[in-house]
């Protein structure tokens, strides 16, 4: 018999593939790691299962307690398999702006899910400071992906040793979106400490104020985009600026053009953000000089979008 003791199991090793339709006639190769295929469906399913362990291993977890965080969704949905699969219960809250889908998936798994508006990171009614109280005044466990240092460490444990396992060692550049920044620092540190020539890029979408940090160390405007789960009006403090190299601005129009193309013409069934990481990695793809392939990820599914006007244009 072959079989695992839980779906945890399943969690990474997700394999690398080649773009060789979208990224055919570049000067050197582009490989997308496929997080979409984690069980819960993300790249989050990493760090929901490192976060529990690492509380566990601290003894700050007792049997039947409850979990909060501040979640997009995705971190939701893997907090949501790892609490089922581990015994515990699990309250989400996640701002208006997410999609209905995601709402509607934490729910059924058995979360329960608070909603806020749309607020500043100053204002109390803002999602981290809600998880926050609420964690404050019920004694709940808050997972807090945004300052949990075990976030970072999974990505150099797993994310970056597999990177540098199916490449052999050879990567010129990795790009990716920051959301609580976790995959960036993460994978950047490893890469830059084994690989001294690689390039280390940030894909930020147009309207977030972290391109020009990374760039500058001033925070740039803070605008509105539509592409989910990544850039910030602040730089959260598991985003670490030493490792990041340079930025890319990414426009709506162009994340979700790309993620379309992935969907249709490379058959990886991704959401926005996948479309923003890809869009970035051609371009410095195509300004070559790099000691190695470019490496990006495809942090989430298709999935989670179906409602979502960029989505439904696809069908009409
Ligand atoms: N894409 C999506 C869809 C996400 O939900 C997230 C996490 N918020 C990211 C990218 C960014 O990942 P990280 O938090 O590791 O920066």
């Amino acid at each position: 018999m072959s079989f695992a003791r839980s779906i945890l199991q399943s969690i990474g090793r997700t394999p690398l593939v080649a773009l060789t339709r979208i990224g055919g006639e570049l000067p050197v190769p582009v490989f997308v790691k496929c997080e979409h295929m984690n069980p819960g469906g993300s790249i989050k399913d990493r760090i929901a299962l490192a976060i529990v362990d690492d509380a566990e291993q601290r003894g700050v977890l007792g049997p039947g307690a409850t979990l909060v965080e501040a979640t997009a969704g995705n971190t939701g949905v893997g907090l949501a398999l790892v609490a089922a699969a581990r015994g515990y219960k699990l309250v989400c809250v996640l701002p208006e702006k997410m999609s209905v889908d995601k709402r509607v998936a934490l729910a059924s798994l058995g979360a329960k899910v608070v909603v806020t508006p749309n607020a500043p990171p100053s204002s109390p009614d803002n999602f981290r400071n809600v998880a926050r109280r609420m964690a404050d005044e019920h004694g709940w466990f808050l997972t807090d992906q945004f300052n949990n240092p075990a976030n970072v460490r999974i990505h150099e444990e797993t994310t970056a040793a597999e990177i540098l396992e199916q490449t052999r060692g050879r990567v010129g550049a990795f790009i990716a979106g920051a959301g609580t920044g976790g995959t960036i620092s993460g994978v950047g540190r490893r890469l830059k400490a084994a690989l001294p020539g690689v390039r280390i890029v940030l894909a930020d979408p147009v309207g977030s104020a972290l391109a020009d940090w990374v760039e500058t160390g001033q925070l740039g405007p803070d605008g509105s985009y539509a592409v989910e789960g990544i850039g910030a009006s602040e730089a959260p403090a598991n985003l670490h600026r030493e490792v990041i190299d340079a930025a890319e601005r990414i426009t709506d129009d162009e994340s979700f053009a790309m993620t379309k193309r992935l969907v249709q013409e490379e058959g990886l069934l991704v959401g926005g953000s996948a479309g923003t990481n890809v869009a970035a990695a051609l371009r410095v793809a195509a300004r070559g000089n790099l000691d190695g392939p470019v490496v990006t990820v495809l942090p989430d599914s298709w999935d989670r979008y179906r409602t979502k006007e960029w989505m439904q244009d696809w069908a009409r």
